[in-house]
Parts: structure tokens; sequence; C-alpha cells
């Protein structure tokens, strides 16, 4: 990574410090010749940080793709609480008291991530002056030191911690700004099981500029390889959606254990009105308005305007993104539950992802809305211990001998492919899951990695195993 060069070496933690200070805004060095995005500089060390903590990483991608500070970082968890607009308020004072009118009188607990803080903004100040921008940087959400209290009433956090998140309650608190805010039931039960996990994650809490809060949560975990092993499969399609498939691997048996189609929303009515909404605000003509008839109701068509137009577009692309984004949220979802269930039974977890790379989909939402997702299952991967990887596969290619099949049967539903050569038959959204670990491991034991690849071997010959006893189960 082109930042590596500017990054600083973490220096050790004195070790009265409790909880360490976060490492993550030592990132990034003064008078550095490097263009390297603001992401980059914040991406956490590929080592672990002293004492097994993670450091503090800035989230989102700042003049990229990505501008909202809520994507999560490689190895963290986002949450947003929402705030009312009392609460709202005094957390703005609190960001501007700490941030700006600094003084003796503020409690310790505020200021335990200040310097980081600072170093931070300076930090995205320099990167856009390097860049040419002139207009002044956001600046980043405040870092606050977060406890919690557990429904057992046990106390879980630095005691100094100016906020409080109360899970018997169901309440987030900062008393010395006389914040109280409900949490939704959601949440709360989502923090619990958080909190509940072994290693525990590192949580701070992020107050915003605007006042708004988000907790995060930090954890970085070793995956191992091993057997028994589950492997979560992701094959991404453009037109039909993803699939993804699970599969058991122990020393003596592979097994599919489930497989199932995800769809994104079908965006073609979506597109349509969006841009007639926009060919109208652009160009008002009657030939536009007729074509609206079609999907507004009369009262709203007349007294259509252009800005009513321009805004009704916007609104229309904003619910294609949500919906993209809601897609993605499942599938990550539903592979994180596979994840955990596997490492809390003690397996091993690997994630594997067969991308599609076409040219047809460059600049489009779905592109950005796929690699987001990609993006997030490499982070769910070090968060939860798992393995990742992507791995080229073809569903027309023969499972058993790799020979390109002939498509016998093309309904709705299903196209069945059969190889010329050995005559096996499979359903392609189903071969092509088969062969993305096939290839993972067998390109394994072409590396020759030492122990990997004895592991490897073994896989593939269970594999090839199961495939000869259970090909009806790729065939429908
Ligand atoms: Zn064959």
């Amino acid at each position: 990574m082109a930042g590596e060069h500017a990054v600083k070496e973490p220096t050790p933690r004195a070790p009265e410090l409790k909880i360490p200070r976060p490492s993550g805004a030592r990132v990034g060095v003064w008078g550095s010749s490097k263009l390297v995005s603001v992401w980059e500089r914040f991406q956490p060390f590929s080592h672990p940080a002293p004492a097994g903590r993670p450091p503090l990483v800035k989230g989102g991608i700042v003049g990229g793709v990505e501008k909202r500070g809520t994507t999560p970082g490689p190895d963290r968890r986002v949450w947003k609480v929402r705030v009312n607009k009392v609460n709202k308020d005094r957390l703005k004072v609190l960001y501007n008291y700490v941030i700006h009118k600094r003084d003796g009188n503020m409690p310790k607990g505020l200021l335990y991530y200040a310097e980081e803080w600072e170093k931070m903004y300076e930090n995205v100040k320099h990167q856009r002056e390097e860049a040419g921008k002139r207009t002044p940087p956001k600046a980043p959400p405040l870092p606050l030191l977060v406890r919690f209290v557990m429904p057992d009433g046990q106390v879980r956090g630095n005691k100094n911690a100016p906020a409080i998140i109360d899970l018997r309650r169901d309440e987030l608190r900062i008393p010395s700004y006389g914040i109280a805010q409900k949490l939704r039931k959601s949440l709360v039960r989502a923090l619990i099981e958080e909190n509940s996990l072994d290693p525990r994650p590192d949580f701070v809490l992020q107050v915003t500029r605007r006042g708004l809060i988000r907790v995060v949560a930090h954890r970085r975990l070793r995956a191992r390889l091993e057997l028994p092993l589950r492997i979560a499969t992701i094959d991404e399609n453009s037109r039909h959606g993803h699939s993804l498939a699970h599969w058991y691997i122990n020393e003596t048996k592979v097994a599919m254990a489930g497989f199932e189609k995800l769809r994104p929303a079908n965006h073609g009515f979506r597109r349509e009105v969006a841009a007639l909404l926009q060919s109208f605000a652009d160009k008002p003509c009657e030939e536009a308005k007729r074509q609206l008839a079609k999907f507004l109701p009369p009262e709203k068509l007349e007294t259509l305007t252009t800005e009513r137009a321009r805004e009704l577009a916007e609104k229309t692309r904003g619910r294609e993104k949500r919906l993209n984004s809601d897609f993605v949220c499942e599938l990550v979802a539903k592979v994180r539950k596979l994840v955990r269930e596997a490492v809390k039974k003690g397996m091993s977890a690997l994630i594997l992802v067969e991308p599609i790379d076409s040219d047809s989909l460059k600049g489009t939402e779905l592109q950005g809305t796929l690699l987001r997702g990609r993006r997030r299952l490499k982070s769910l991967a070090v968060y939860e211990g798992a393995r990742v990887g992507e791995v080229g596969a073809s569903g027309k290619v023969c499972p058993r001998c790799g020979t390109k099949g002939v498509e016998v049967v093309h309904t709705k539903r299903s196209r069945i492919y059969e190889c010329p050569k050995c005559g096996l038959r499979w359903d392609r959204d189903k071969g092509v899951h088969y062969n993305m670990v096939y290839n993972y491991f067998a390109r394994m034991v072409k590396e020759e990695c030492d122990d990997d690849s004895v592991l490897a071997e073994r896989v593939l010959s269970l594999l090839r195993e199961w495939l000869e006893k259970h090909s009806h189960t790729l065939a429908y």
C-alpha cells in the first residue's frame, strides 16, 4: 500500500495506561510529499497495536466514492444512535466546547481523545492542501470514552468515561452535559450481543460536529485455516442478484450445507421515472409531461415545476441507493451470522467472493454497491476472525473435469449444464460455488505454502469425493 511509507511505527505504550490511547491519529507525517488518500492514511497498522488494542480508525473515504463518515474501516462496526433535537443541540455544544473552548474546568474524561482529534484534523487539512483543495475540510467526529452498564448491572469499560450506555434502562447518558437519550430496542440488543463477544471489542463513541452520535466497536482477530471449517461462498451476479452458499468441511467429509439467492431490488422502473423527471427539469416540454402522466397523479402533474421535478428525481435516485445499501446489509448480516456461529463452535471460517468485473457496470450505482459489499465483507472477516478471499470461478465449467459445459435446460429459475466429456449435469448457479471452493484450494496447492497446502490437498480430495456421491445436490 502506498500509504505505508507515511506510517510511523506506534510507540510502545506506558504500562500504567490501563486503556491505551488510540494510535490511528499518529498515521501520516507532516511534510510528506506523497499523495496518499486520507482513507489510506487512517488505515490501521498491518500488525496488532501494542497491548493488543486496535488503533482508532477514521471512517469513510474522503474525496473518493464514500464521503459519509459512517463507512466501517477494516476492523470495526458502527451503529448510529438516533438523537432528539434537544440532545442534538447539547451534543453540538459539547463538541464545540471540547474542540474550541477547552479550559481547566472540563471533566478529564471528555478530553481523553482531544489530542488525537487535533492531529486527525491537522492531517485532513494538510492532505487537502496537498491535493490543492481550497474549501475548508469538515471537522472530524470527536471520539469519547464510553462505559456500558450491562443488563445484570455489571459495568464494562473505563471508569472515567464521560458517556454511559445503560443497557438496563435502554439509554445513553452524558451527565456532564445533561444528555439522556432513549435507545431503540434493536440497538440495545445488538450492543448486548457485542459486549458479550469473546474477546470483547473495544468501544468508542463518536460525536459529530452536527450533534450526531455513533457507537464504534473495534476488534481484530487472527484467522486460522484449519478443520473443521465453515466456508461461505458468495457469487456476485448483476442480473440475477447474488447467491450465497455455505459449506461444512471436517477431517472426513464435505457438505454443502445451504444455498440461497439474494436479489437486489429491480430499479428499472425507478430509473425510468427519475430520467423522465430529470429531463422535464432540464427542459420542460409537453412531451415529457405526457410521459410523466403514466406515473404521477394528475393533481401533482398539474403543479409540477422544474424545481419540484428536480427534487423528485433526486429523491427517486436516493431511494435506489437506499435499497441497494439494504441489499448489502442483508448479505453482510447473513455472512456474519454464519461466521459467528462457526467461530463460536471453535471452527475456522472462510469467506470467498466471486467478483463480477464487468465493464458494463463501470461507474454505475450497482458497481458502487458491490464494492461497498466486498469492503464490508473484508471488514467483517477481520472483526469476526475469518479468512477472506476473492476467487475466480465460472458456473459454465464442469465441476468434475473442468471442461466447458453445454446448456441443456434453460428456465426462468435455473440453467442446467451438461459436460460433453464426462456427462455430469449441474445447475450453473450452484456449480459456480463448488468451483469457487475448488479453485481456492487448488491455488493454495499450487502456491505450496507449507502447512496450508497439506490442508488444501485434503480438502480437494474430500470435495471430489463429495461430488461423486452428491452430484445431484448441484443439479437442482
Ligand atoms: Zn466433466
